[in-house]
């Protein structure tokens, strides 16, 4: 073991492994990863792909799991619709997530990106396989791209290409059932084709940048475009759990060599953890590298060979730098601390505001352009626009009461008998007079309150004002 501090060489960070010195892209070949962490990653990827495909399908009272329609402002969330009524609960879910997805990287590091980001599943768990599987490992493959093309050259990149954009297609119309539904999908998949061009045209769009993210695009997500990735200098500190290599037990490296004392460190430079990663990194330049993703792939190598060479294992693991550096464990640092109180905060208002939530909402508005009207019996009068959404599934007969001040009476234009009718994840308008006997007008922007029912059950209500003359 080490006692000297180990001093990386920091000119990794001056350039990124995909990119050359002239800014020509570094096609990248890691080797297929084998070991314990993968197989769990092959299992958890597995489930979350089972969910994601089946997500759009799955419903809780006839209502999708999650549905995201943003053409028309509906989201719809564990079977609850919210629309942009509901804008501070979902300010307050995004908030407490984006909160969430903070703390849970300052403690555990990329965790996320590594084993549950839909990016690094499909790449690594799905199209990568595939590649594997008719192209061979890294070094087959790597042959097959420098050879001229040939017959067997031709087949394999055609049936490998031909599957990756089948893939795609399915991605983009799951991507596409999760915004617009499954029945709008349906429609578009079996009408005629020139029934649903927006749809098709946004199908075509989305296999094309799937297959292009996965085909071509690859590990620069993470590298360089995705945003989460490039938060992991703010986010991450010395305390934060992260894939570390453990110089102080590895260095100083060096080869292993047959009948001969070995008075280095345990990492025998094999640089099987730098061919199986997928960014292209060696972790051995130090952890907390940006372009690491925590696949913990170097993990599962770096333990096969300790375990060929008979060394202890987790030379590579899960580690913070503090952990490797000190020796020390894990604690609760203060901004641990604070953002596990702001997020408790959160939680609570988010838990008050989703209980205290109505199924109705109701907004109204005074009739542009109308003053207020005096009857033949001296009563003032004045003319509203109503508009009711309904955030659940089930249609409500609904009526109209004034509530406040007392005496008032309303009435629906053009209402049928029946009443008016809410349909189910829909939204009713309609306009009505509100009557009110002088005795019950105290100033001339009177507020007024009016009832929504169902029946005999109040199920909203909401504030308007109610001109009137002027009070003298
Ligand atoms: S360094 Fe290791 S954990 Fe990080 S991306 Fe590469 S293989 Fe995955
Ligand atoms: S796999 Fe382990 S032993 Fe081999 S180079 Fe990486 S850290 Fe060193």
């Amino acid at each position: 073991m080490s006692t000297a501090p180990f001093q990386p060489n920091d000119s990794f960070r001056d350039t990124i492994s995909t990119v050359d010195a002239e800014g020509k892209r570094v096609w990248l070949y890691p080797k297929k990863p084998s070991g314990r962490l993968y197989e769990a990653r092959k299992w958890v990827s597995y489930g979350l792909l089972a969910l994601l495909f089946a997500g759009p399908w799955l419903r809780i009272k006839g209502l999708p799991v999650l549905m995201l329609n943003l053409p028309e402002r509906k989201f719809i969330i564990f079977g609850q619709i919210f629309w942009p009524q509901d804008f501070f609960i979902l300010l307050i879910a995004a908030l407490a997530f984006t909160l969430f997805i903070y703390l849970f990287t300052i403690v555990y590091g990329r965790v996320f990106c590594g084993w549950v980001c839909p990016q690094t599943i499909f790449m690594e768990m799905v199209f990568r396989r595939i590649e594997y599987w008719i192209e061979g490992d890294s070094p087959q493959q790597k042959a097959l791209d420098r050879r001229e093309l040939d017959w067997d050259k031709l087949w394999r990149k055609t049936a490998k290409h031909t599957l990756f954009l089948l893939i795609s297609f399915l991605i983009a119309n799951t991507f596409l059932a999760y915004i617009i539904g499954t029945d709008a999908l349906i429609k578009i998949v079996t009408d005629p084709l020139t029934a649903h061009l927006g749809g098709l045209s946004s199908m075509v769009l989305f296999t094309g940048v799937f297959y292009a993210v996965f085909a071509r695009f690859r590990e620069q997500v993470c590298t360089i475009a995705c945003p989460y990735g490039r938060l992991q200098g703010v986010l991450l500190d010395k305390d934060s759990l992260v894939v570390a290599y453990d110089y102080q037990r590895g260095e100083p490296r060096e080869k292993l060599r047959k009948n001969q004392d070995r008075t280095a460190g345990d990492c025998i430079d094999c640089h099987q953890c730098v061919q199986v990663c997928p960014t292209g990194i060696d972790i051995r330049n130090g952890a907390q590298q940006l372009e690491c993703t925590n696949c913990t792939a170097c993990i599962d190598a770096c333990n096969n060979i300790m375990e060929l060479v008979n060394l202890p294992p987790n030379l590579i693991r899960h580690a913070s730098e503090n952990d490797i550096a000190r020796g020390t464990k894990f604690r609760l640092t203060g901004r641990m601390k604070a953002l596990s109180g702001a997020l408790g905060v959160l939680v609570i208002a988010l838990a008050l505001l989703l209980t205290s939530r109505s199924n109705v909402a109701a907004t109204v508005l005074r009739t542009p352009g109308q003053r207020y009207q005096k009857t033949e019996q001296g009563a003032i009068r004045n003319l509203y626009n109503i508009s009711v959404i309904n955030k659940t599934n089930q249609p409500y007969p609904i009526s109209l009461r004034v509530l406040e001040p007392a005496g008032g009476t309303l009435t629906v234009v053009g209402a049928p008998e029946t009443g008016l009718r809410l349909p189910a994840q829909g939204l009713t308008e309609s306009v009505f007079f509100v009557e009110l006997p002088r005795t019950a007008l105290h100033e001339t922007n009177q507020p007024l309150r009016i009832g929504i029912y169902s029946g005999n059950e109040l199920i909203a209500e909401t504030s308007t004002k109610f001109l009137g003359p002027v009070m003298r």
